[in-house]
C-alpha cells in the first residue's frame, strides 16, 4: 500500500466529526489502498471526549488507520497535514450579534491559518465546514500568505447533494440520473440552487432537467427546499444534520484529491455509468472556491461555483454554466444576492481587522 496521509479534523468530538473519522478511517476519502494517520484537535473543555473517539477508533481495528492523535494545540494538529477539514466553529448562541458570531470565529480560524501557514505539507488541501463556512474559510486563508488561497475552500457539497437527491425525487430518477446541478454563492440561505444546465437521464438518454420538471417547481419549491434544508433536518430529526455533512465533506475531498472523473460522487462521475460522461456532456460538482473573477463574482471571495477537479492542488471553475432567468422564472437576481452577502460578511471582518 501507499504512504500514509495525515488528515486534521478540528471539532472531532462534535457531532459531525463522530460521523467524519469513520468514514476516513475507513478508506471511504482517500480510497481503499491509502493508510491515514488522523490528528484531532479540540478545545481544552471537548479533549477527554475526543479521547474517547478516538478510543472507538481504535476499538474499530481499521486496517488503514496508521495513528490517531488528540491534541488542543493547533501548531501539533495541522503538523504535516495533507488534508484539512475544519468542522469546529463557533455556532450562534441565543441574542449573539453577527459581529459577535464572526469576531469569535475570527478568533478561531485565525489561528489555524496561521498554524496550517507554518505547519502544513505543502500539498494541503483545506475544507471549511464550521459555519459561517466561506467567510472562516476567507479569514484562515488571509492568515496563511505561503499558502497559495485556492487550497482554502469551503463545502457547499452537501447542499450540491441535496439538490441532487430533490431533483432525482421528483423526476422518478436515481441520483446516478441526474448531472449538471450547480450550487452558487454563499453556505446559508441565501445560496442558488440551479438547474438551468442540469441534466436527467430518463428511459436510457440525458435530457435537460427543465424539460422533464416543470421550471415553477424547479424556481418556487425546490430552489427554498435545497436552501432551508438544515432547517427541515433539525424540524423533523430533532438535532442538526451531521452524517450527511460528513458524507459530503468526504465527497467534496475525495473528488478534489483523486479528481471529479475518478470515482462515485453522487452526480453520475461514477465509473461504474460507462459512456456517461459522453452522452451526459461535461460533468462538474460543486465547492466554495476562491474567486478569479468568473461570473462577475469579485475576485478572492470564497464562492461557491461549478467545479472539477483533476486530482491537482486547485479546483477549476467550470466557464460556460451562468444560470439562465429565462428558464428559470424570478430567479434573476439571486446568484448577485448571495454574493452581496458573501461581500457584507468580507467588509465586516475586515472591519473587525479579522483579514
Ligand atoms: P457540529 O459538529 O454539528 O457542527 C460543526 C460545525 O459545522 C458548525 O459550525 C455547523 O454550523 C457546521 N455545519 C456546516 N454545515 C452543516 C450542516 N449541513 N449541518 C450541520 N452543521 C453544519 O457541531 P458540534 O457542536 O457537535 O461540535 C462542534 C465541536 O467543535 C465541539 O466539539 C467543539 O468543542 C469544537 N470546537 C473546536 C474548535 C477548535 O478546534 N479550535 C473551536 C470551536 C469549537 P452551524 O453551527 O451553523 O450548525
Amino acid at each position: 500500500s501507499r504512504a500514509p496521509r495525515t488528515v486534521t479534523v478540528t471539532g472531532a468530538a462534535g457531532n459531525i466529526g463522530y460521523a467524519l473519522l469513520f468514514r476516513i478511517a475507513a478508506g471511504g476519502m482517500l480510497g481503499p489502498d491509502t493508510p491515514v494517520r488522523l490528528r484531532l484537535l479540540e478545545i481544552p473543555a471537548a479533549l477527554r471526549a475526543a479521547e474517547g473517539t478516538a478510543m472507538e477508533l481504535a476499538d474499530a481495528a481499521f486496517p488503514l488507520l496508521a495513528d490517531v492523535e488528540v491534541t488542543d494545540d493547533p501548531a501539533v494538529a495541522f503538523d504535516g497535514v495533507q488534508h484539512a477539514m475544519l468542522v469546529g466553529a463557533r455556532p450562534r448562541t441565543k441574542g449573539m450579534e453577527r459581529g459577535d458570531l464572526l469576531e469569535a470565529n475570527g478568533g478561531i480560524f485565525g489561528p489555524q491559518g496561521r498554524a496550517i501557514n507554518d505547519h502544513a505539507a505543502d500539498d494541503v488541501r483545506v475544507v471549511v465546514v464550521g459555519n459561517p463556512a466561506n467567510t472562516n474559510a476567507l479569514i484562515a486563508a488571509a492568515h496563511a500568505p505561503d499558502v497559495p488561497a485556492e487550497r482554502f475552500t469551503a463545502l457547499t457539497r452537501l447542499d450540491h447533494n441535496r439538490a441532487v437527491a430533490q431533483l432525482a425525487a421528483r423526476a422518478g430518477v436515481a441520483v446516478t440520473d441526474v448531472a449538471g446541478v450547480t450550487i452558487w454563492g454563499n453556505h446559508s440561505a441565501t445560496q442558488f440552487p440551479d438547474l438551468t444546465h442540469a441534466r436527467v437521464r430518463v428511459d436510457g438518454g440525458w435530457r435537460p432537467a427543465l424539460e422533464v420538471v416543470d421550471p415553477a417547481w424547479a424556481a418556487e419549491e425546490f430552489v427554498p427546499r435545497v436552501a432551508k434544508r438544515g432547517a427541515e433536518i433539525i424540524e423533523v430529526r430533532g438535532a442538526s444534520s451531521a452524517a450527511s455533512a460528513a458524507s459530503a465533506a468526504v465527497d467534496h475531498m475525495r473528488d478534489w484529491t483523486l479528481g471529479t472523473d475518478a470515482g462515485a460522487d453522487g452526480t453520475g462521475t461514477d465509473a461504474a455509468q460507462p459512456g456517461a460522461g459522453t452522452d451526459a456532456g461535461p460533468r462538474w460538482t460543486s465547492a466554495a472556491v476562491v474567486s478569479d473573477g468568473s461570473y462577475e463574482v469579485p475576485e478572492g471571495l470564497i464562492s461557491s461555483f461549478p467545479v472539477t477537479s483533476d486530482g491537482g492542488a486547485a479546483w477549476r471553475i467550470v466557464p460556460g454554466l451562468a444560470p439562465d432567468e429565462s428558464l428559470l422564472p424570478g430567479t434573476g437576481g439571486r446568484l448577485a444576492a448571495t454574493v452581496a452577502e458573501l461581500e457584507a460578511e468580507r467588509d465586516a471582518v475586515r472591519g473587525l481587522g479579522l483579514l
